[in-house]
């Protein structure tokens, strides 16, 4: 496909658009737009206020969010994200290259946005699988392993378990760790690895298929950077060292929210991604203890405590064996922990409104810029 314009990025190899997830029902989905003479595209890193974009061709395009698209989003969460297919009219060397319409997304990775706002934003869009990384010693955690599997069960994405540092524990420790996983649901995806002994890579590269989008999540220092830098195969994402220069704990040049991997399936990494713990909410939280609170509408009590009251359903359920006595202490611990949830959130959401006061006023500015630009030149959008 020749194209007239000069792609300032050709750093990736030859791809076919099914290599990074393309597949018959986008290419359905597209085909109005084809007769525009617009080209499908991936969204894999968003810039300040445009994002960076992957074509057919291998290349990589700054593309922008046209008018029609802003105006017809409801809400953020309708605007283009990281993993997005849209439809890209390419322009001359010296113009924009803009986002004309959105297809459809198969997942949808989203968190509330701090604070009492119910609005929805984004962190990825068509990841496939999803990875939670734990380790085999101080990390594991199976009430809040249940938690990421309700959450990305959520987003519409396959979740995978991953219980790392394997070297760390004996054969039979391992086995019985894997066993109180299955604990939560017998049908549930998971393995032991050892990213050090490259036994992770192995599970990892299993779920890698062509044209799949895979995120690692989980806790800080369980081993995801480990992962990467082999799925990667390069040393340039620093694993738990601070880069003495930009005082980061990575290189900022070659970061990429979606990359390509060497042996085929894409990653895709941010911040965002990583600490998906920060999506909980309450009525997540709430949700998990979805069984339990059903259960409560059993107790003799309307005002039952679940703790020495008389005909409670589910001190029933503990001593029938029916209820895992970890699971009620953890229901027994949701109101407290809900309250300590609320206190980081509100610590998180004054950080955060400082930084999308900035934002807003960037795009404000961007946005005026644009719609003179547009009156001038084009008057179409
Ligand atoms: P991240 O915070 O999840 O990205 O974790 P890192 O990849 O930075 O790893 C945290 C620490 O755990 C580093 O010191 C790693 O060398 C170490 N680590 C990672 N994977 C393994 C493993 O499989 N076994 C052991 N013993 N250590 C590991
Ligand atoms: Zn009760």
């Amino acid at each position: 496909m020749a194209l007239s314009y000069s792609a300032e990025f050709a750093n990736l190899p030859e791809v076919t658009l099914e290599e990074i997830g393309w597949n018959q029902e986008f290419e359905k989905e597209f085909e109005p737009y084809r007769k525009q003479g617009w080209i499908p595209a991936r969204l894999v890193e968003e810039t300040k206020i445009n994002f960076r974009a992957w074509l057919e061709t291998g290349e990589e395009l700054e593309v922008v969010t046209g008018g029609k698209v802003w105006h017809e989003a409801d809400c953020d969460a309708d605007l283009p994200a990281v993993g997005d297919w849209v439809a890209v009219e390419v322009q001359g060397e010296d113009d924009e290259h803009i986002i004309r319409a959105q297809l459809s997304r198969v997942t949808t990775f989203s968190r509330k946005k701090p604070g009492n706002s119910s609005e929805e934003q984004v962190i990825a869009a068509n990841v496939d699988v999803v990875v939670v990384v734990t380790d085999a010693v101080a990390d594991f955690n199976v009430r809040r392993l249940e938690r990421y599997l309700i959450l990305i069960g959520k987003s519409g994405a396959r979740g995978v378990l991953l219980v790392n540092k394997a070297d760390l524990v004996t054969e039979a420790e391992m086995a019985a760790l894997v066993a109180e996983v299955k604990e939560i649901d017998p049908q549930v995806e998971v393995h032991g690895a050892s990213a050090v002994e490259g036994t992770g890579l192995e599970v990892l590269k299993n779920y890698l298929t062509p044209g799949t989008t895979l995120a690692l999540v989980g806790s800080s220092g369980v081993g995801k950077s480990t992962l990467v830098n082999q799925l990667l195969d390069r040393e340039d994402l620093l694993t738990g060292e601070v880069n003495e220069v930009t005082g980061k704990g990575r290189h900022t040049t070659s970061w990429r929210e979606l990359v390509l991997l060497p042996s085929g399936g894409m990653l895709i990494d941010n911040p965002g991604i990583r600490e998906v713990q920060m999506w909980t909410d309450e009525a997540t939280l709430r949700e998990s203890f979805f069984d339990i609170e059903e259960l409560t509408l059993q107790c003799r009590f309307a005002d039952c405590k679940h703790e020495r009251d008389a005909g409670c359903a589910i001190v029933s359920a503990v001593e029938s064996g029916e209820l895992d006595p970890a699971r009620y202490e953890s229901f027994l611990n949701l109101e407290i922990e809900i309250a300590e949830l609320k206190r980081r959130q509100k610590k998180r959401q004054m950080a955060t409104e400082r930084w999308a006061k900035r934002d807003r006023k960037i795009k404000a500015r961007n946005w005026e810029d644009r719609v003179e630009l547009d009156k001038e030149e084009r008057g179409d959008w």
